[in-house]
């Protein structure tokens, strides 16, 4: 008996919004009811249709537009959003990675062989400015970065991680500056100075937050300090914040990256927590921005190991 599978097959940018395979001779009910919903939303949308191949004997049901597809394009970025802003294990761990960094600092400040003016690098989003409620916004309004980026920006209103402000304004008082070397562009200079100032943050000003000018690489402004400075302490929520061998490499070369200078992490380069998005997303979609909603879905779904 020929067995008939349902397929995806979206558009790139249309959500996959019924992605089930299933058999027709086991899973028959399923199948009806599935049928009942595509068949009475082509009725009353005809936006979806439903081909059968011959020649793999399976269906696709192609969803061209639908306010449902809108509505969960943005599903998979919900956990992570909400992780940020309600797990108190997530500011558990903020509060971990400023502790440490204390320690460290401490440690630094004690080595008294530092010639050098020390200071502390640090990235700024999901690095001292929590960005969530960007992330949150996309969510809801079915939008991607960088709709609403320079909005959120603009209104120089992020608020502090957890334990950052304590932290940099301990180093402050020890005599230790602080350079945030952030990719937001020069453009957005001035509001993220504005509300790093609002919230209390130490030294933030023009010779001291240091915006992206060109390349996204952080690797000649981190060069350019270090010709000045000592640096004590990296933080950041993106490995490409630290060290310019972790750029551009796929999952597995980054973890290689990290296992190569695993000594580092916690005592030379402090790491917050980021799952709503960073390098560790784009290397499953190969750095390619364009790959639309379907593509990134179906690279999503391949890299998960399961048993
Ligand atoms: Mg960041």
């Amino acid at each position: 008996m020929q067995h008939s599978r349902i397929k995806p097959n979206f558009e790139p940018g249309i959500f996959p919004a019924l992605f089930i395979r299933a058999s027709m001779k086991k899973h028959i009910v399923y199948i009806l009811t599935l049928s009942a919903i595509v068949f009475s939303s082509c009725h009353r949308n005809k936006n979806t249709e439903i081909k059968h191949e011959q020649s793999t004997g399976r269906d696709t049901i192609t969803v061209i537009d639908s306010a449902f597809r809108q509505k969960v394009r943005n599903e998979h970025m919900v956990l992570a959003t909400l992780f940020q802003q309600t797990a108190a294990e997530y500011r558990a761990l903020c509060y971990q990675a400023f502790n440490i960094g204390r320690y460290m600092l401490d440690a630094d400040l004690a080595d008294k062989s530092i010639d050098k003016h020390r200071i502390i690098v640090l990235d700024v989003d999901e690095t001292v400015l929590d960005n969530s409620p960007f992330q949150a916004k996309s969510v809801l309004n079915s939008s991607s970065y960088p709709d609403y980026w320079d909005a959120w920006c603009k209104l120089a209103n992020a608020e502090p991680l957890p334990g950052a402000l304590e932290f940099l304004n301990y180093a402050r008082a020890n005599g230790v500056s602080i350079f945030y070397v952030t990719n937001r562009k020069d453009y957005l200079k001035e509001v993220t100075i504005q509300n790093l100032k609002a919230k209390g943050f130490p030294h933030a000003d023009a010779e001291h937050v240091i915006t992206r000018s060109a390349e996204a690489s952080k690797e000649g402004r981190r060069q350019e300090l270090l010709g000045k400075y000592h640096i004590a302490l990296l933080f950041g929520d993106n490995l490409n914040d630290f060290a310019e061998d972790f750029e551009g490499k796929n999952v597995q070369s980054r973890f290689a990256a990290v296992d190569n200078v695993c000594k580092k992490f916690g005592t030379k380069f402090i790491v917050l927590p980021n799952a709503m998005y960073g390098d560790w997303e784009n290397a499953l979609y190969d750095y390619n921005p364009r790959l639309g909603d379907s593509l990134n879905f179906e690279k999503r779904r391949k890299a998960l190991k399961s048993f």
